[in-house]
């Protein structure tokens, strides 16, 4: 299955971005209410300038405590991202993901940020492919 067809796919409108200068709290605020493990930091919506995941902001609170609440994400943020185009496969993002150790990619055509794939959106999309595999094998099979 090809990323593009994985991004038709999800409900959700659009990347969640936070600015950059969006502090460690407030950034926390959006995960919560989001319901979402990571946001790109954008100024743009458009072009990614980094990504926060719930990860980043446990890490800094186990080394620092509440103090680095009021710090600006930019601090934290990892700002070498591995992307992916519309036309890579699930099971490019899937390697990307397991080489990286990290469960979301964002998705870019061109300069611009057009969808962010999570683990879950691709086990969801392998999920759906498995099971049309396995309708057609087993109909190929009675069909004997
Ligand atoms: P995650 O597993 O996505 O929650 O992220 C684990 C770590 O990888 C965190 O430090 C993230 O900032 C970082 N990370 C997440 N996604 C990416 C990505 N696509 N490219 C580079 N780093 C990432």
């Amino acid at each position: 299955m090809l990323v593009k067809q994985i991004l038709k796919e999800k409900s959700d409108d659009g990347v969640v971005t936070v600015p950059p200068g969006t502090t460690v709290s407030a950034t926390a605020e959006t995960l919560s209410a989001r319901r979402i493990g990571a946001v790109i930091v954008s100024s743009d919506g458009k072009t990614p300038l980094g990504i926060v995941s719930e990860r980043d902001i446990v890490r800094e609170l186990g080394r620092r405590g509440a103090s680095c609440l009021p710090e600006m994400v930019d601090s934290i943020m990892t700002r070498e991202l591995v992307t992916c185009g519309i036309d890579h496969t699930a099971d490019d993002v899937m390697a990307q993901m397991t080489a990286g150790r990290f469960r979301h990619v964002p998705v870019m055509e061109g300069d611009e940020m057009v969808g962010l794939i999570s683990i879950g959106d691709v086990v969801k999309a392998r999920l759906s492919e498995l099971a049309m595999e396995k309708d057609a094998l087993e109909g190929m099979i009675k069909g004997f």
